[in-house]
């Protein structure tokens, strides 16, 4: 049965390098259906600058184009009209506005309730996948609650109590080279968690196994960009799928980002952004794809917030985008939302980053 397992894993995964083969279009999508799983792919920093850049250098169909929602939400958080990650992940966690540096609190520092806390109280199976470290921003606001994101050993410690069934991205040092002197990785593993420490790579070398929870960490504190080599996230889309799905019957919640886009604008470094966009772009098609037979999965890709204030030049040819930034920062434009699947049709329209929490509990249908 094991090898079936990680047989399958390996031929869909050998799939995503074939050539394109185009999902069911969009009308097939049964609108009025419940979904039974939501998987929400976070492009950190991945605005429209940002996704056309990488649409007009990909040689390889832009899966963004295939999805029938569109929408637009606006980022600001309580405490400034130009939010970072923290707040802005809180806000798709929890449904609340807080400031700046906020993880998984409110404006007064006290914990949201999460809708990935919510849906592992519900039995869903739940996952957290980065290309950063997991006690990074934008996983650490669905399942930790600080004052204030620095706090990284506090946030692994939140993390190793949350109950999420599968975690994946970098920052081992937080769990086990911390002042406290605990190890939380032994913690965890009393607790029912196989620990693993594959760095970077080599994520398709690991069997699926019978326990029910697993927390996979790809860097002793931040994985590697794609440029150096990194290459697990489209693989990892395809497991995590794969290990929530077996984990339960009452179907799973995966919040699963892209943290690197962001820090390539930060860099002013065009080709980096791109390099980040196009890898996402390829566990965009894993999803769209999974989703696609699985019917059952409303897909969601969205972004926090765009960063460094990317603008595509007029001399601009295809394959050859002229990049120019405007900020080292994040600015405060309107971020799209792209929607697939049964209830997608919520994310149609213009509103708040908030409503996007409130829009997911209202395609799972709880009250
Ligand atoms: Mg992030
Ligand atoms: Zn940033």
């Amino acid at each position: 049965m094991r090898s079936l397992l990680f047989l399958w894993i390996l031929m869909t995964f050998s799939a995503c390098k074939a050539p394109y083969l185009p999902i069911p279009s969009y009308y097939k999508v049964n609108f009025s259906k419940q979904p039974k799983n939501i998987i929400l792919l976070i492009g950190d920093g991945m605005s429209i600058a940002q996704i056309s850049a990488a649409l007009y250098s990909s040689k390889k169909p832009f899966h963004l184009e295939q999805f029938p929602v569109i929408g637009l939400h606006k980022t600001h958080s309580s405490s400034d009209l130009v939010t970072d990650s923290a707040a802005a992940a809180t806000a798709f966690a929890a449904g609340k506005k807080t400031y700046n540096n906020a993880i998984g609190v409110d404006i007064d520092s006290l914990p949201l309730y999460t809708i990935l806390e919510e849906a592992r109280d519900r039995n869903l199976a739940t996952g957290l996948v980065t290309t950063v470290p997991i006690t990074h921003a934008t996983p650490a606001a669905f399942a930790a609650h600080q004052h204030n994101r620095v706090l990284s050993e506090e946030i692994a410690l939140d993390l190793s109590n949350s109950g999420v069934d599968l975690m994946i991205g970098g920052g081992q040092k937080y769990f086990e080279r911390r002042n406290d002197d605990r190890n939380l990785l032994q913690e965890m593993q009393a607790k029912g968690y196989r620990t693993e420490s594959y760095f970077y790579k080599n994520l398709d070398k690991i069997p699926i196994g019978t326990e029910d929870k697993l927390l996979y960490l790809t860097a002793d504190d931040s994985p590697i960009g794609v440029e150096q080599g990194r290459d697990y996230l489209p693989f990892a889309s395809l497991f995590a799928t794969h290990f929530l799905e077996r984990r339960s019957d009452e179907g799973f919640f995966l919040m699963l980002e892209s943290g690197q886009i962001d820090w390539g604008g930060h860099a002013n470094d065009g080709k980096r952004v791109v390099s980040e966009v196009l890898d996402f772009n390829k566990v965009i098609g894993n999803v769209l794809r999974y989703a696609a037979t699985n019917k059952e999965t409303l897909v969601i890709v969205t972004a926090d917030h765009e960063t460094g204030g990317l603008a595509l030049n007029p001399k601009t040819k295809m394959g050859k985008p002229q990049m120019v930034f405007n900020s080292n920062g994040h600015t405060a434009q309107l971020t799209p939302v792209f929607a697939y699947g049964p209830q997608s049709q919520l994310f149609n329209g213009i509103y708040d980053n908030t409503m996007i929490y409130h829009k997911m509990r209202e395609a799972f249908g709880w009250e």
